[in-house]
Formats: structure tokens, C-alpha cells, sequence
């Protein structure tokens, strides 16, 4: 009888101590048979990869991106040389490997390489030996052997990728709440668990912000349509099943609420009003391998306007930078930067039958004294720019106004 592969990945919060880990542990072997094989994704304990940020940003402002993969990937090839140490105790056999030694080629941009192939031959031949193989997330190697890793949350990605490679038939996501919620449980404590959402549901709120599951993984799923299961390492309840558009699941207008705190706004000031000018500004910005979100453009005034954009709070820093070089060769004003910013969203797909979910929202912010910044939208979701002082208040509101507490 030919043998399944079931692929689990654990996060931080899973494996942060030693009692975690022996948790993890004794969860994996309590799946293991003789009937399945299982490849299993870690991430690094705790909060280690922020604490290896940290000491790199001592030393520099901005440290080179290859040191900073050598330096990052090594909170999983900790984690998963102790996991495997700690099942080899319960008396299963069990090898842990990184991310290059099961061949897991990526491109070479460093700190968010994306994937190109997975040989896995390594994990074949482990698991020929019955044993359980365990992964360093978040890393792989290009074709130079140079460290490279997949972007934060990327344990998620290495989990699906693998999954796809390996064609597991299931692969689970355990971590420290028992699934999706209507919005982040730490926010707002009526938020209620998700039984099933769509990959285009949660691509969308992961893009948005939702830090429970990554959105390249997400996306990889969506793809290969690997339906996923996300669940808690500290319980044996049901999770929710992120799965292919499903007729019978009826469309909600509003399936949930994200934030995102980790944005940052740069204005340009005084941009001469001319054909052209906004396709050099965002070239030069993407040039340096920038993502910008929303931008705003002002009703310009005596031909000069200011553009407002939003990037990634990490990103800051080589974006002020892009700003200054390109705002000084257009002859344009100040740059200005705001890190006080939160993006709040609505997502759902029912939006596209569903009127007025906007107008509801403006209203519900401006009925609690909340400035709206910037807006935008796509066709599944609302979001809008707003400070961060006010933002988990204006979750709670939003939850309650579209009523998302109820079932
Ligand atoms: P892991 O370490 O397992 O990868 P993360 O910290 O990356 O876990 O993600 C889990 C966290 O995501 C939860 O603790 C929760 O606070 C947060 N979160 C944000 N939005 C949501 C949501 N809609 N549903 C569930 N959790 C969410
Ligand atoms: N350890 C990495 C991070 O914190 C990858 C992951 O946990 O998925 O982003
Ligand atoms: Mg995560």
C-alpha cells in the first residue's frame, strides 16, 4: 500500500521553549504510522528572528541583505535540529535538514527570494527509511549556494511549497490560535472562528495584513490548489479549512477585518503638475526593489501637488532615500515620513454583490471621531489609511457595526 504524506508546519509561538518543543514532539508521533510519512516545517523559537534583527541593526542601519539571510536562517536550523533531538527520545527515528540540503532553489533576492524548485530527494530517501523528516522554514539556497530566505512569515511558504512538491495530501499550519478569525483575537476579543475560507479571501486579508498566515503562501495554495488546514499547537479542536471557491459556501459581504501597523507614509511635497512626472517617481522607487501600496495624489495648486505613498515600514529608509534622488532631480518640495499610520480593511467577496459596505465604513469611523487619510480599494476590499493611535479602536467598531461576531 503506497504510503501518505501529510506536511505540518509550527510557528514561533509553537516551539518557543523546550516544553514546546516536547509538545510538538509528542503531537508528531502521535500522527506518525506506518501508513503515513511526514514531513514536518518549523519555524525558529519564539521571537528569535526579530532578536537576530536586532543585533545586526546595532551594528548598522543597514546591513547588507546576504549577511542578514546567513544571520536569519539560522534561527530554523536551531529549531529544527532540536525537534528532531527531542522525537528521536520519544524513540521515532527523525533527521532534521535546512532549506539547502533538501534543495530548495530560490532566486537570488536576498531576504524575499521566491522559489523556483524543490528536489526534496533527501526527504524522499528519509522517509524510504520511515523516518520523520523535519525542515528549516523560511530559507533556501540559489543556484550559487548563497543562503537566501523567503520573507517574514515564510515558514508558511516552505510548508506549501513542500506540500506541492511533495503532493501531500493534507498540510497543516499549527500556531497559537485555533484558526482564522473574523478579525486578530488580541484585537477584539468577541472575534469568531472561521470554519471555511476562500483562497481569495484570505490572500486578500493576508496581503491586508492578517499576520496569521503568509500571503506568498497563500498565493502557492491558490495556485496549486492545496487546500490548507490552520490549527492550534495547544489543542485538538478543528481549525479552518482555507480551500477553492466551494458553491455551496454562501458569499458574506464582509468575512473580515484586518490591520496592519506595519506600514510607513512618505509624502513628496510640491511635485511640478506634468505629464510624466509620477512615472519617474515610482520607477526609481521600484528600481530599488520597493513595493508601494496606496498612493494619493492632491488637487494640484499653482501646478505643484504632493504625492502620498505607503511602503513597507522596513523598506523606509531605502525609500526616503529613492524619494530624496528622484524628488531633487524633478525640483520637487520636502519629503515627509509618517510611521504613525495604520491600514484598516474590510474583506470579502460577497463585496462584489454587496453595495454600500463602503459608506458604512466611512460612516462607522466617522461616528467615532476617526480621521480617514488615504482610501483605497480593490474589488474584495476596502481599506483605509488611518493613525495607529486610534486603529485597534476602530477595528472593534468595525466588527461590531458589520456585526462579525455573529455566526
Ligand atoms: P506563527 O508563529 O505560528 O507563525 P503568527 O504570530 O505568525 O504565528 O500568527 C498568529 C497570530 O496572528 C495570532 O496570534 C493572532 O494574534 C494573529 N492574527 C492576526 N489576524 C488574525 C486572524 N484574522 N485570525 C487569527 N489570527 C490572527
Ligand atoms: N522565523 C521567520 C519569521 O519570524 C519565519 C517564520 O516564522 O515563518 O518571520
Ligand atoms: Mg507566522
Amino acid at each position: 500500500m503506497e504510503k501518505e504524506i501529510v506536511v505540518q508546519k509550527f510557528g514561533g509561538s509553537s516551539v518557543a521553549n523546550i516544553d514546546r518543543i516536547k509538545n510538538v514532539a509528542q503531537r508528531v508521533v502521535a500522527y506518525k504510522n506506518k501508513h503515513t510519512d511526514l514531513a514536518v516545517v518549523v519555524s525558529a523559537l519564539g521571537d528569535t528572528t526579530d532578536e537576530l534583527e536586532a543585533l545586526a541593526l546595532q551594528l548598522s542601519k543597514t546591513p547588507p541583505e546576504r549577511e542578514m539571510d546567513m544571520l536569519l536562517s539560522t534561527g530554523e536550523q536551531i529549531s529544527c535540529a532540536l525537534l528532531a533531538i527531542a522525537i528521536k527520545e520519544l524513540g521515532y527515528d527523525s533527521i532534521s535538514f535546512t532549506g539547502s540540503q533538501v534543495g530548495i532553489k530560490t532566486d537570488k533576492s536576498h531576504t524575499k527570494a521566491r522559489i523556483i524548485t524543490i528536489d526534496g530527494k533527501r526527504i524522499k530517501k528519509a522517509f524510504k527509511d520511515d523516518k520523520i523528516v523535519i525542515v528549516a522554514g523560511y530559507q533556501g539556497v540559489t543556484r550559487n549556494d548563497e543562503i537566501t530566505t523567503l520573507g517574514r512569515g515564510g515558514s508558511d511558504l516552505t510548508a506549501v511549497a513542500l506540500a506541492q512538491a511533495l503532493k501531500a495530501r493534507v498540510c497543516e499550519i499549527y500556531t497559537d490560535v485555533d484558526g482564522i478569525y473574523t478579525t486578530d483575537p488580541r484585537i477584539v476579543k468577541e472575534a469568531r472562528k472561521i470554519k471555511s475560507i476562500t483562497f481569495e479571501e484570505m490572500l486578500e486579508m493576508a496581503s491586508l495584513g492578517a499576520q496569521v498566515m503568509q500571503a506568498r503562501s497563500i498565493e502557492v495554495a491558490k495556485r496549486f490548489n492545496i487546500p490548507l488546514h490552520v490549527r492550534s499547537s495547544f489543542s485538538k479542536e478543528e481549525g479552518t479549512m482555507i480551500v477553492k471557491e466551494n458553491e455551496k459556501m454562501e458569499e458574506v459581504a464582509v468575512r473580515g477585518i484586518t490591520c496592519n501597523k506595519n506600514e510607513a507614509k512618505i509624502t513628496i511635497c510640491s511635485v511640478p503638475d506634468k505629464p510624466g512626472i509620477a512615472a519617474k517617481i515610482f520607477e526609481e522607487i521600484s528600481k530599488q526593489d520597493i513595493n508601494v501600496d496606496t498612493i494619493v495624489q492632491n488637487v494640484p495648486h499653482d501646478k505643484l501637488s504632493d504625492i502620498s505613498f505607503t511602503v513597507l515600514k522596513g523598506d523606509l529608509h531605502k525609500a526616503i532615500k529613492a524619494a530624496s534622488v528622484i524628488g531633487s532631480k524633478i525640483g520637487a518640495g520636502e519629503i515627509l515620513e509618517d510611521k504613525n499610520i495604520a491600514r484598516v480593511s474590510l474583506v470579502g467577496s460577497g463585496m462584489r454583490s454587496h453595495s454600500g459596505i463602503a459608506a458604512r465604513m466611512f460612516s462607522t469611523l466617522a461616528d467615532n471621531q476617526i480621521n480617514i487619510g488615504m482610501i483605497s480599494t480593490s474589488e474584495i476590499s476596502v481599506s483605509c489609511i488611518i493613525s495607529q493611535d486610534v486603529a485597534d479602536k476602530a477595528v472593534k467598531a468595525l466588527h461590531k457595526a458589520f456585526k462579525l461576531e455573529q455566526p
